[in-house]
């Protein structure tokens, strides 16, 4: 990958999300060790598989949530590796990468968990956000359904390390080219000892979450592993 910027677009921290093992801080020189110019935190909503005790106020739920993301930019700016920040919002089964937005959205709307889905995406379209369901195709014991939205999100994350079969990924893939889908691809790693790798590189460094909706939107990037490959680490 010489010449390339290797980023993360979906990652998460053991600070926001139940199912991972690893802090912000370690994911974060995990990436780094890799080569990776920067990362995205994308741990799991509170309607996901949240860290996140729900019996809390509103902003210190949201204040925990960040907390993997902002340990992860502190061990960033340290060593030298961007960290970006989003989260996976989930309804029942799908899983929407949301990328654009920050903080100030999640404290603006303590009443979104009780938004309809398409409800969700309206606001987050209104305030700038940029809007990838993530793993579209993937089937696992705790998805009850593949339900897709092609018709409603800016893009598909059209490979995913995480995914048992690359099946889901070319399925994902076939759809988000019929529809004109912006494209992404990333590993979900939840586990910096397990790392496998993955994400997209693009031509040039990055400067933020904006100007990485911008790439995307650009279609100027590429894999960082081939489909169905993952990293001997
Ligand atoms: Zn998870
Ligand atoms: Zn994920």
């Amino acid at each position: 990958m010489q010449g390339k910027f290797l980023y993360e677009t979906h990652m998460h921290t053991s600070q926001g999300s139940a199912c991972a093992h690893s802090t912000g801080e370690e994911m974060a020189r995990a990436y780094h060790e890799r080569g990776y110019t920067g990362i995205i935190v994308t741990d799991h909503f509170f309607n996901g598989n949240s860290a996140v005790p729900k019996d809390l106020p509103w902003t210190e739920r949201v204040e925990r949530f960040l907390k993997g993301y902002e340990q992860a930019k502190t061990t960033g700016e340290a060593i030298g590796l961007q960290v970006f920040f989003g989260w996976e919002y989930a309804d029942r089964g799908p899983e929407f990468l949301t990328y654009g937005l920050g903080k100030d959205f999640l404290l603006a709307h303590p009443d979104m968990l009780s938004w309809p889905i398409e409800g969700y995406f309206r606001a987050v379209k209104e305030a700038g956000g940029f809007l990838v369901q993530a793993h579209p195709y993937r089937r696992a014991p705790y998805i009850r359904e593949v339900r897709t939205y092609e018709k409603l999100v800016d893009g598909f994350e059209v490979q995913n390390i995480g995914n048992s079969d690359v099946a889901f990924d070319l399925e994902a893939l076939r759809t988000a080219r019929e529809n004109g889908l912006y494209e992404t691809a990333g590993s979900d790693e939840h586990d910096h000892r397990r790392f496998r790798g993955g994400g997209m590189a693009f031509h040039r460094r990055l400067a933020d979450i904006q100007d990485f909706i911008l790439a995307v939107q650009d279609r100027d990037w590429e894999y960082v592993l081939p489909f169905g490959e993952k990293h001997p680490y």
